[in-house]
């Protein structure tokens, strides 16, 4: 394993299954996971193996043709998404938006079907810069709902299947609908049904983008059916007017602010060994600029510094080699990995400012 991978390993492990007092440990090109952990973690792996199991047999008897077989293993029930919105830190306007647009009317159809002005919306779109959370608020709005979750990209419906696309299109609108409560989540959403291509936008592209589209206006019209297209890009002044207005509600989700970069942190850092007295608002000051995917690779890279110390430590002989004893983080560790880890995009980018104008024009809050 490289560290990189083994990183993404134990954030697995950790996030899933193991609590962070049974610390794994990298050596060289060895991961050790405590065994404990590990039979829990096989426990429970073999718990979901079993209900997925189930989950796809049910799924394959709704599926009524080869094409909406092909969607069998993006379907995630709401019950196995393991994203709540309180795991989400700071974009508070934004879950309670969503909540109200979204939830609510999954959760309790029977208040939204009465007289013309309460309907349940059909398209939302999430924009802003990479790594502020589209996703994540994505799959916990999914929880919340109490939806399935499917999420394709522009390649699910192109890529295997390139002269199929059209059909594949169908199906996936006509197996969503045996589904319900749904989301469907098209991330890049610009990739899949961005502005037209002129000349050069192959036939078969233009059929699928068609498709989705008839489709999606079948939906709109079914006002019962609980199938929302939930949208994410990063680039929506790539989607042209058509899309635009099928995605009535233009939700921006931006870069945090100090203030809501401490609670982003707060919950990153929940199950982490901090000093006592942690200064949680000076590190939300020295990270101007940083998402909420920068700051998670920040406190990876601070996480690290801990393990890297009893490293050097074991191979001068100072600690034992099979000691996981380690001392708790301080900011100095965070100051430190700053220098590995600098936010992904600078406040005055070009696509910052053409964000900030979409939002203006477009946006909920613009
Ligand atoms: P986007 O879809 O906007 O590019 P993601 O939702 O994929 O961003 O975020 C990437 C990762 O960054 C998430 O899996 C999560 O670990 C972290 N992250 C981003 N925003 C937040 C937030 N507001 N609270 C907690 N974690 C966050």
């Amino acid at each position: 394993l490289t560290k990189q991978k083994a990183a993404k390993v134990i954030g697995w492990a950790r996030s899933h299954y193991l609590s962070s007092t049974v610390l794994p440990s990298i050596e060289g090109e060895r991961l050790t996971i405590p065994r404990e952990s590990l039979d829990l973690a096989i426990e429970r792996l073999k718990e979901q193996v079993t209900k997925s199991k189930n989950l796809s047999q049910n799924l394959k008897n709704l599926a009524k043709d080869e094409y909406e077989r092909n969607f069998i293993s993006s379907v995630v029930p709401p019950d196995e998404i393991g994203v709540k919105f309180d795991d989400i830190g700071a974009l508070e306007d934004v879950k309670r938006t969503l909540d109200e647009l979204v939830a609510l009317p999954m959760r309790r159809p029977e208040l939204f079907s009465h007289g013309n002005l309460l309907r349940p919306c059909k398209g939302v779109l999430l924009f802003g810069p990479p790594g502020t959370g589209k996703t994540l608020l994505a799959k916990a709005l999914a929880t919340e709902a109490g939806a399935n979750f499917i999420s394709i990209t522009g390649s699910t419906l192109t890529s295997k299947w390139f002269g199929d696309a059209e059909k594949l299109t169908k199906a996936l609108f006509s197996f969503a609908s045996r589904l319900a409560p749904v989301i469907i989540f098209v991330d890049e959403v610009d990739s899949l049904l961005g502005a037209r291509g002129g000349a050069l936008e192959h036939e078969a592209t233009r059929k699928m983008r068609n498709e989705f589209m008839a489709a999606w206006d079948g939906l709109r019209s079914k006002e019962n059916q609980r199938i929302l297209i939930l949208g994410a890009t990063n680039r929506p002044f790539d989607l042209d007017d058509a899309v635009i207005r099928r995605l009535p509600r233009r939700i921006y989700v931006g870069l945090p602010d100090a203030e809501n970069r401490k609670k982003i942190l707060k919950i990153l850092l929940a199950k982490e060994n901090l000093e006592s007295d942690f200064k949680f608002d000076e590190l939300a000051n020295v990270t101007e600029g940083y998402s909420g995917s920068d700051l998670k690779n920040l406190c990876i890279a601070s996480a690290y510094r801990p393990v890297q110390e009893l490293l050097e430590e074991e191979k001068k002989g100072r600690v034992s080699s099979n000691s996981t004893h380690l001392r708790p983080l301080v900011l100095d560790d965070f100051i430190q990995a700053k220098a590995k880890v600098s936010p992904s995009i600078s406040h005055n980018a070009t696509s910052m400012n053409e964000l900030r104008k979409w939002n203006e024009q477009y946006g909920e809050d613009g």
